[in-house]
């Protein structure tokens, strides 16, 4: 069969199909584990990396990522189906770089601070970050399936997590501010939750007659998409309108598994929207960003934000200069489908909450006229209306 075919297969199967590229990794690697254990996500998250040891198994690591992994700042899990993604021999291989520490995570640039969007001043209760008018942020867990070396919120995430015990000063909040219409569950990440868990919650939210919109965040479909069970999707699908933002890094993370994962999610009538980072080395630039883009598309999913890397600590090797996402945009703007063009924001250290910066637009004014600049950086004059 095609790959084509096991695409259009793919959200009818009753159960999760592994890639057939991954039974090598499989059998060299856990010999004595069946597709079918491989496909479950519990035996995904119960085999992840963890330690030094478990990853010099199967990766050949350098210096510094060894000297790195002993004592890393904050988390590090990787399912064993996410590493099969990756290079074992370059430890420049971009999902790599992404998940296992190097001693960049060590140092700290100016600028940089744990919580640099200061979400804890923006908290109103424990777990739940308001900063805009009309929605909120609510962090329901602090567990990953896997620790994304740039992660926002890395001060707060881990088993160890500091987060409320239980959710209903949260949900009291919200039922509380009549302004509140849309909730975005993150965390962590919500997929984590176990289904019985995930379902009472959304249903408490469901229930409060003001929430009109409910998203989740997650980077699940991605690094664990056999959690995205026909099960789970059944619980999902009870709480339209519901839409989800998936963590995309790169073209490499969007296999066939990842296919049916979203699939799922899409036949479900879930909204599917992307969110990216940018970092250095691994997808700065419009020959990476432009096929993740396309491939998002591809699989339903809308290219919802490209965000410049918030300046947590120890992130200066990952962060690109502005410019090069300005540049990136002005490469997708016009010269592809808009639908496959993101919002690049800078998230505003501060708590200032997303900045979208736009490549072209509006140059001046001259004489009635609003000066343009188009994809080509052509200009183009619009006779202004005055009032
Ligand atoms: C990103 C974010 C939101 C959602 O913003 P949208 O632009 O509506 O996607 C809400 N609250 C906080 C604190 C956020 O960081």
């Amino acid at each position: 069969m095609k790959l084509d075919d096991y695409i259009r297969m793919g959200s009818g199967l009753a159960n999760f199909f592994c890639d057939p590229e991954r039974t090598g990794f499989r059998k060299r690697y856990y010999p004595n584990t069946t597709t079918c254990q491989w496909s479950d996500w519990r035996w995904q998250l119960r085999h992840r990396l963890r330690s030094l040891q478990q990853l010099e198994e199967i990766f050949d690591l350098s210096v510094e990522e060894k000297a790195a992994i002993q004592r890393p700042p904050f988390p590090l899990a990787i399912t064993p189906y996410y590493a099969s993604l990756m290079d074992r021999q370059d430890s420049n291989d971009p999902l790599r770089r992404t998940h296992i520490p190097v001693m960049g995570e060590y140092r700290v640039l100016p600028g940089e601070a744990d919580d640099p969007l200061c979400e804890e001043q923006n908290t109103v209760v424990p777990g739940v970050v308001h900063r805009y008018p009309d929605r909120v942020l609510f962090l329901v867990t602090g567990v990953c399936a896997t620790y994304c070396r740039y992660c926002s919120r890395s001060r707060m995430i881990g088993d160890q997590a500091q987060l409320a015990r239980s959710w209903d000063t949260a949900i009291d909040y919200i039922a509380m501010h009549p302004e509140i219409r849309d909730v975005l569950v993150s965390g962590g990440d919500p997929l984590r939750l176990a289904n019985g868990l995930l379902d009472s919650l959304l249903r408490r939210l469901r229930a409060i007659p003001h929430v009109e919109f409910l998203r989740i965040g997650s980077k699940i479909p991605l690094v664990l998409p056999m959690r995205i069970t026909a099960k789970l999707v059944k619980i999902l699908k009870k709480y339209h309108p519901l839409a989800m933002s998936i963590h995309a890094t790169h073209p490499k993370e969007l296999t066939l598994e990842a296919n049916q994962a979203l699939s799922r999610l899409a036949d479900a009538g879930i909204m599917l929207g992307s969110q990216t980072v940018l970092l250095r080395g691994i997808n700065d630039n419009l020959e990476t960003i432009r096929p993740l883009m396309h491939g998002l598309l591809k699989n339903r999913v809308k290219p919802y934000y490209l965000y410049q890397c918030d300046p947590i600590r120890g992130s200066g090797h990952f962060r690109t200069p502005v410019e090069t996402g300005m540049s990136i945009i002005a490469g997708l703007r016009g010269h592809t489908s808009g639908y496959a063009v993101p919002d690049y924001v800078i998230d505003a250290p501060g708590g200032g909450g997303k900045i979208p910066l736009a490549a072209n637009g509006m140059v001046g004014r001259e004489a009635g006229m609003v000066l343009l600049k188009n994809y080509q950086a052509e200009i183009y004059r619009y006779p202004d209306p005055v009032e």
